[in-house]
């Protein structure tokens, strides 16, 4: 199973501190609740790649923790990243929001592409999160508008927390892989082989 964790640094200084990042320790494990001690193993790094803003790839160790008890991998990717997607978080929403405003978006068409593609395939996604914690919105059948308006109040909330925050909710993940079944529990999603 795939879990964020907040550095609280970036992709670049992650990068630089490789796997000397300060990893998060668990007290039990996410997947069958055993106590960690004696049933968590770190389990080394798997390498994936991250992309910033300006272009630049970054090979970056991912933490991985072995479960003794239920065998379940847990990795912990940092919360600047999307499972499957190598540019970063920030990088991926802001192009998605300057292309709904139509700005002039540099580079990568194709990739900007199918990042609006997904944004608005999962708004369903998005916008039940929002009801979940409390908004009292409706979801039209305007695509363009309601994309503005969700990409809108994600900014309020700030990016990085509503990825965190949404994380998990309906058993998926901001742009992830939907929707249906959305009870469907997808357990080791993205666990590298
Ligand atoms: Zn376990």
């Amino acid at each position: 199973m795939q879990s964020i964790h907040d550095f609280k640094i970036g992709l670049e200084d992650y990068a630089d501190n490789g796997t000397e990042n300060e990893f998060p320790v668990l007290e039990r494990c996410l997947e069958c609740n055993c106590v960690a001690q004696g049933n968590l193993h770190r389990n080394g790094y798997y390498w994936r790649y991250g992309i910033n803003e300006k272009g630049e790839a970054f090979h970056i160790p991912i933490c991985r923790i072995r479960c003794l008890v239920c065998k379940v991998n847990i990795s912990f990717l940092p919360s600047f990243l999307i499972p499957y997607y190598q540019h970063t978080l920030y990088t991926i929403v802001d192009r998605v929001r300057q292309f709904l405003e139509e700005n002039k978006v540099n580079g990568y068409r194709q990739q900007l592409a199918q990042h609006v593609k997904r944004f608005c395939e999962t708004i369903h996604w998005t916008h039940s999160f929002f009801v979940d914690v409390g908004h009292q919105l409706g979801l039209s059948k305007d695509m363009k508008k309601e994309a503005q308006k969700y990409m809108k109040m994600i900014h309020d909330i700030g990016v990085s927390p509503f990825y965190r925050r949404s994380w998990g909710h309906l058993s998926s993940y901001f742009m992830g892989k939907l929707i249906l079944p959305y009870l469907r529990r997808e357990k080791n999603y993205d666990s590298p082989t």
